[in-house]
């Protein structure tokens, strides 16, 4: 008998259903090479959902998650939802459900393809090489502490327990130990209370528990500066919430394409949550041009991380790569081109069937 998952998919807004309908495909695609079956339930989650139901995640739809062995996300968000003074917002979805899921390790690899290397705005000296894993946490720190607002005074408050700075250390240590062994932690413990908790518990933590795994400390500030000047240095890098938020955007601009990177949102136990780092798009949303690389490699994280389907995440990581070997890029690629090397400029659907033609096993 094949293994058999239940994937809970929520599309959400503007181009999510595009790049959620070719990754559902591709995962389809996968069932004829490899001992495995998926049943797919879809539901309403963001916009759509506050539209149809007036909860930007309805009851069903968290009560469906719960079930679920994995969860893809679209993307949620767009102009209809944006006036800022109603209290019913789409992205409170996504944060309810990652809190109500308790995925407190937020995962975003950045691995620079040589393929697209002029998408980026670094040189390509220093790119070359890069395979960053940050892993932020996500469900704590100052997003989340005690705070006041008021129109003279207003103050946000930086907390964190040891506990919860443990597991998401864990989660990160973990990873270093299955790449290249090697973990920064990032704080600004010369200032910062928290930070030097921060700093304690992750020394107390890997001596005991990960002596195999190299350990540095970088101060956020600098960690910004090194980050641009010598990526290939770093292999795991581990943060707290807001310092995490910050240098995973940055990490993103390496790869120079919102449309190529994917994440996982991990808690105690295998489920997760699987996300392109991209949003709605509403600026291209119907078109049928949106690149759909980042939910598809998010898949490809899915079947690795909580599906324990090795195999089957490395031959969508190599059909991707095929793809982009044969010259196809969507719109957003579109200036990619290597000296020596015609491309050819295709849609979101054209791209899927793209990378399931270049399926294979492993
Ligand atoms: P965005 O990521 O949606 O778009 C930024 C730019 O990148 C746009 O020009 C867009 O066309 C392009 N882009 C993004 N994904 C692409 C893809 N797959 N293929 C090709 N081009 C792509 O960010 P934004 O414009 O700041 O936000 C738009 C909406 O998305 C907002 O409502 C925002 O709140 C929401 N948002 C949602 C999430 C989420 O659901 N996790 C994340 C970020 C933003």
């Amino acid at each position: 008998m094949p293994n058999k998952y239940h994937i809970v998919l929520l599309p959400g807004d503007g181009i999510g259903p595009e790049v959620v309908t070719e990754t559902r495909k591709t995962l389809e695609a996968l069932t004829s090479l490899f001992d495995l079956t998926f049943d797919f339930s879809e539901y309403l989650v963001g916009g759509i959902a506050i539209d149809e139901t007036g909860s930007p995640l309805p009851d069903d739809t968290l009560a469906a998650c719960e079930q679920a062995d994995a969860v893809l996300f679209g993307a949620v968000g767009g102009p209809k939802w944006a006036d800022p003074t109603k209290s019913v917002q789409p992205e409170q979805g996504l944060l309810k459900l990652r809190k109500a899921l308790g995925l407190y390790a937020n995962l975003r690899p950045v691995k620079i393809f040589p393929q697209l290397i002029a998408a980026s705005s670094l040189r390509p000296d220093v790119l070359a090489g890069v395979d960053v894993l940050v892993v932020r946490e996500l469900t704590g720190g100052i997003y989340f502490g005690p705070r006041q607002e008021g129109s003279e005074e207003a103050y946000d408050t930086l907390f964190y327990t040891r506990p919860e700075i443990e597991r998401v250390v864990r989660v990160a240590a973990l990873a270093a130990r299955g790449r290249r062994g090697k973990l920064t932690s990032v704080d600004k413990a010369n200032v910062l209370a928290s930070s030097r908790l921060w700093r304690q518990t992750v020394v107390r933590l890997m001596t005991d528990e990960f002596p195999d795994v190299a350990l540095e400390h970088v101060l956020v500030d600098a960690m910004t500066m090194h980050l641009i000047r010598r990526p290939a240095d770093f292999d795991v890098i581990v943060s707290g919430n807001l310092f995490g938020d910050i240098i995973t955007d940055e990490a993103a601009m390496l790869a120079g394409s919102m449309g190529m990177l994917p994440s996982a949102s991990l808690g105690d136990g295998a489920r997760g949550l699987y996300e392109p780092i991209h949003g709605s798009a509403p600026d291209i949303a119907g078109q049928g041009v949106a690149n759909p690389l980042a939910t598809i490699l998010s898949a490809a994280m899915m079947l690795r991380h909580s599906l324990d389907e090795e195999d089957a995440a490395r031959a969508i990581e190599n059909a991707v790569e095929r793809a982009l070997d044969a010259g196809y890029r969507t719109p957003d690629l579109a200036n990619t081109a290597l000296p020596d090397q015609t491309i050819e400029v295709v849609g979101t659907r054209a791209m899927g069937e793209i990378v399931r033609s270049h399926l294979a096993q492993v």
